[in-house]
């Protein structure tokens, strides 16, 4: 039932199922032919109602609210908890908009789970709360999934591809080596169906950094440990400077001041990936952003407000 509530609700690809179940039962069709609300809900070009897509000049970035996870186990990041501020995390999704097309980086948690109690959906000791769609907050922007040329993710772990199956359409770019986890003998069984519709996207797969519009400004760091394909993403904005989003090189905030990481990952990519991003930062004088950090999405000026 609540897949079928999510779908009836959110899928655009699903109007059919909308139009005779939700509409019928708000009236909505009350007196149309089935046809006619047939061709008012399958409108050609973008649908009706959302803002006019923003024309840009230079890269605008949007920090989108993708929801929170409520957590207390900062052990498992090598800090005690009286050594971080805050143990919860945000989940924030971005968006770029560049002159030459649009990159969605991450997709948070899934929008299905908005309206949900939290007791209903804690994950592997993370309670997740979502209170609006992506979906949602991309329309008061004016950009509609089909106006996404491009999908990225930090990586693909469950609280970063919630909703990647919505943005197929898009071409995904993406590192070989995350692909390869993806969807080799390693994956992640139990949240595979969040992301296995990526497998059929039309893809720009590389190795290393990827210049993503050719021009500097947007840039895929490839920062593995986290996971074998994780990336970062640089964006050089006219006005607030350079931004490195860190995806999950780091989580709090204290991991980089206070030189922690998880166990685990001491013997993976992380060391190396964040010494580079260190170096990176400063030969661009750009600021890190950690996403994870409830004290960098607090601060941060929210979609559909902008960083230019
Ligand atoms: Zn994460």
């Amino acid at each position: 039932m609540l897949t079928l509530r999510f779908h009836v609700i959110h899928g655009w690809k699903t109007h059919s199922i909308l139009c005779s179940a939700l509409l019928a039962a708000l009236a909505l069709c009350g007196g149309m032919s089935a046809r006619t609300c047939d061709a008012q809900a399958k409108p050609a070009g973008r649908p009706p109602g959302v803002a006019p897509l923003p024309q840009v000049t230079s890269p605008r970035l949007y920090v989108i609210d993708c929801g929170t996870l409520v957590y207390n186990r900062p052990e498992d990041y090598q800090l005690t908890r009286e050594e971080v501020a805050d143990t919860n995390m945000s989940v924030p999704c971005f968006l770029v908009l560049h002159p030459k097309g649009i990159l969605l980086f991450d997709t948070g948690l899934s929008d299905r789970l908005v309206g949900r109690p939290l007791w209903e959906n804690v994950d592997e000791g993370y309670g997740q709360i979502k209170f609006m769609t992506l979906r949602g907050a991309l329309a008061d922007i004016g950009v509609t999934p089909a106006d996404i040329t491009y999908l990225a993710i930090s990586h693909s772990h469950w609280d970063h591809v919630g909703n990647a199956n919505d943005y197929v359409g898009s071409t995904w770019l993406t590192q070989k080596a995350e692909r390869d986890f993806m969807f080799g003998p390693g994956a992640d069984k139990a949240h595979l169906a969040l992301y296995d519709a990526l497998a059929h996207a039309h893809q720009v797969v590389f190795e290393g950094d990827h210049d993503v519009f050719g021009d500097g400004t947007v840039i895929l760091k490839f920062t593995p440990g986290h996971t074998p394909g994780h990336q970062s993403l640089y964006v050089k904005l006219a006005h607030t400077g350079g931004v490195v989003i860190a995806g999950d090189l780091y989580h709090y905030a204290e991991e980089r001041a206070l030189h922690r990481m998880p166990k685990e990952e001491e013997t993976t990519g992380t060391p190396a990936s964040r010494d580079m991003i260190e170096r990176f930062l400063k030969e661009k004088n750009a600021q890190l952003w950690i996403g994870h950090s409830t004290a960098f999405f607090k601060n941060a000026i929210k979609s559909p407000g902008w960083y230019d």
